[in-house]
């Protein structure tokens, strides 16, 4: 025992601290061990508590070895559970690296044109509302009309919901309310209509309206399979839906523009209740990718809360009321792929296929639960009411862009890392997302793949200053993602900009016409590995050129620049500046080829002509900013005009231009940090 004892000591010394915990637990996966691990511990506490019980009341002999088993038992487990959950490592996951490439399917079905791909807010996409109490916001239809002139225009984040007077409207419908004394069963799985052209979709709508019109009502169970790993909004990629006679699955890529004016005719008719299990994110996907609301919504998640299930996944539900269970791996698995194999066609058809039944049992026993003494407000149905309150509000639920979310998102990364992250980091860390999250638009890949979470703390940790020690903080060289190996550049700038290092170049700008003579008065040799600490050795190109007379001699003057700026490790100044300031690296390293050059032909000519001394940058300390204008003064580009002007008398050259100025492919962001 005193064995396991120890393991559980050391190990419980070893586990991660609460803020940590709160980290981890938002990593995919680590939820489970965790919640394992705590399960673990209460056993412990209450093995121990049991114990001490028995010991207390019959206090004659104390069974001390009986004791000893309990407890070796409790801290066996206990230690098989804590080091699970030390293995939880605090290191991020490597990013998938091989996902960018994927074609996507906006490019292969043609509907990239409705994709709100850009920095504005989240436009509504439906032109028209079906069981209509309110008309269309008309702003809405002017927004997109023009989005870019309507945001000029008004100062909009989000637009209201647009269903939102049907929604809080509508009372609870006799046909959710009352259940049939008997329940028929579930149907045996059978093949599901696939349907992936309008009109097979409209075929499904009017099956389901005529049961409308027949019965006064219609039931239809509804899921969505969805993939946000290869673009940066995500993309709907399968609708299932279940009639009591039928399942269907509907393939969205073919007729995707025309997903959301066809099936709002079910999802908005309050006729037809649609039931969904756990709808938070559906509602939300649907809306973004079809328009599409839910008006009578019943979802069988919000059901297991109020029934107070022990679990209230939907696995959970199919093994209790159907006795069923389903493949879990394919919840991940990637939806776009066409076409999907009959397995995962029969994971997705499960998901909506059983909900009917599951629907019908859970009223029931929402049901049961009202005591008929029990007066909750004299509502006979206070539960299943209760379900679609939560429901409405689930279908309140409106869009947002990760950018417009972004706020509320990087609050909560704020709270959940409480003391791993000091207030002043909080400003970096919002740069850094706002990179990524530009970069993720332009890519159209999700941030969260190509630079996890925690990376982004291991930067605002780390604050590294170099291109190489940024990519050792990243996972090392093999397993940076392209897109930011593509961007280490603006990371670092980001980085050296936070501490308010900016690299200067001294320049002795000569005005000409049209013409900016650049002069550089020393250079920076080793930039690429410490470029901070380099000002305290400014080399002159003189020796510059006695360290590496070779490399001078064999390829600067044959003009190799690739090998020169290797071997010299120059690149990286030059690149630096290209960051920021727009093309200034380039310009110098242009300058000083076209030096070279004369020089060659001077030394040719003369034999006699000296090198003209070229020297190196320095670092600028700009004025550390006041907490009470850092919003005023936040512009680097005014701080370090001033500094500049006062300090060496230059102005600095044409910034870095933004982002989201420049709609420039993949392509072009590559060439510009080529050294020309
Ligand atoms: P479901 O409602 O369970 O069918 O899930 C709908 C979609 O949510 C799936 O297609 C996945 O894209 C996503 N999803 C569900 N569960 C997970 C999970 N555990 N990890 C990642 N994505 C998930
Ligand atoms: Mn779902
Ligand atoms: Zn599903």
């Amino acid at each position: 025992m005193q064995t396991h004892a120890k393991q559980v000591v050391g190990l419980i010394n070893q586990l991660p601290k609460k803020d940590e915990l709160k980290f981890l637990e938002k990593q995919p996966g680590n939820k489970k061990v965790i919640s394992e691990t705590n399960q673990a511990f209460i056993s412990v506490i209450n093995g121990l508590r049991s114990l001490i019980g028995d010991v207390q009341t019959n206090s004659t002999t104390i069974p001390f070895k009986q004791i000893e088993e309990t407890l070796d038992q409790f801290l066996e487990n206990a230690a098989i559970q804590f080091d699970k959950m030390n293995k939880l490592s605090i290191a991020p996951k490597q990013p998938q690296v091989q996902k960018t490439n994927q074609a996507k399917p906006k490019d292969i079905y043609g509907f990239a044109d409705v994709i709100q791909l850009n920095k504005l807010p989240f436009i509504p996409v439906l032109k028209y509302k079906h069981y209509a109490q309110t008309e269309l916001d008309q702003k809405i239809i002017e927004a997109q009309n023009n989005p870019t002139q309507f945001f000029e225009k008004y100062a909009i984040e989000e637009f209201t919901h647009p269903y939102y007077e049907e929604i809080t409207r509508l009372t609870p419908q006799d046909f959710v309310l009352e259940v049939p004394p008997k329940i028929n069963r579930y149907r045996d799985l059978e093949p599901p209509i696939m349907i992936n052209n309008a009109d097979n979709l409209g075929e499904l709508v009017l099956k389901i309206q005529n049961e409308v019109d027949q019965n006064g009502f219609a039931e239809v169970a509804v899921d969505l399979e969805h993939n946000h790993s290869i673009s940066y909004l995500g993309v709907t990629c399968l609708i299932q839906l279940s009639t009591r006679t039928q399942d269907y699955i509907i393939d969205p890529f073919p007729l995707w523009k025309q997903v959301g004016d066809m099936l709002s005719v079910v999802f908005s008719n309050p006729r037809i209740v649609k039931v969904f299990h756990g709808a938070d994110n559906d509602v939300q996907w649907l809306q973004r990718d079809f328009g599409l609301y839910i008006v009578n919504l019943f979802d069988t998640f919000h059901a297991s809360k109020e029934l107070q299930l022990m679990q209230n996944s939907f696995q959970f539900l199919l093994s209790e009321y159907c006795k069923k269970s389903t493949d879990k791996t394919y919840q991940t698995a990637d939806w776009t792929q066409r076409p999907l194999s009959d397995e995962m066609i029969k994971y997705a058809q499960i998901d909506t296929h059983y909900l009917l039944y599951i629907y019908d049992r859970m009223r029931q026993d929402l049901k049961k639960l009202n005591k008929p003494n029990e007066n909750l407000n004299n509502i006979p149905n206070y539960y299943i009411e209760s379900v679609l309150k939560r429901s409405k509000e689930t279908a309140l639920k409106i869009y947002k862009k990760p950018l417009q979310d972004q706020d509320q998102s990087l609050q909560t990364i704020l709270n959940k890392q409480d003391r791993r992250m000091e207030a002043k980091n909080f400003d970096l860390m919002v740069k850094l997302l706002e990179l990524r999250e530009e970069l993720g638009i332009q890519y159209d890949q999700n941030p969260r793949y190509f630079l996890p979470n925690p990376f982004l703390f291991k930067l605002v940790e780390s604050k590294p200053t170099s291109i190489q020690e940024l990519k050792s903080q990243l996972g090392g060289d093999k397993y940076i993602h392209e897109i930011i190996k593509e961007n280490l550049w603006q990371f670092l700038k980001v980085l050296l900009e936070f501490d308010e290092k900016v690299p200067i170049v001294n320049i002795i700008q000569e005005e000409q016409i049209n013409t900016t003579q650049i002069q550089i008065e020393e250079i920076q040799p080793c930039l690429q590995v410490e470029p901070l600490k380099i000002v305290q050795i400014p080399v002159n190109i003189r020796k510059f050129e006695n360290q590496n007379k070779s490399v001078v001699k064999n390829n600067y003057r044959n003009e190799n620049v690739e090998q020169i700026t290797s071997q010299f490790l120059c690149e990286s100044p030059f690149k630096l500046l290209n960051v920021f300031y727009d093309g200034l690296g380039s310009q110098i390293f242009q300058s000083m080829k076209e030096q070279s050059l004369q020089q060659k032909q001077q030394v040719e000519e003369t034999q006699q002509q000296k090198i003209e001394k070229i020297k190196t940058s320095d670092f600028i300390q700009l004025p550390k900013l006041e907490e009470s204008n850092r919003d005023q003064l936040k512009d680097q580009d005014i701080r370090l005009n001033n500094t500049l002007q006062n300090q060496y008398g230059t102005k600095i050259l044409k910034r870095h231009q933004k982002i989201e100025q420049q709609k420039i492919q993949k392509s072009n962001i590559s060439n510009r940090f080529e050294i020309p």
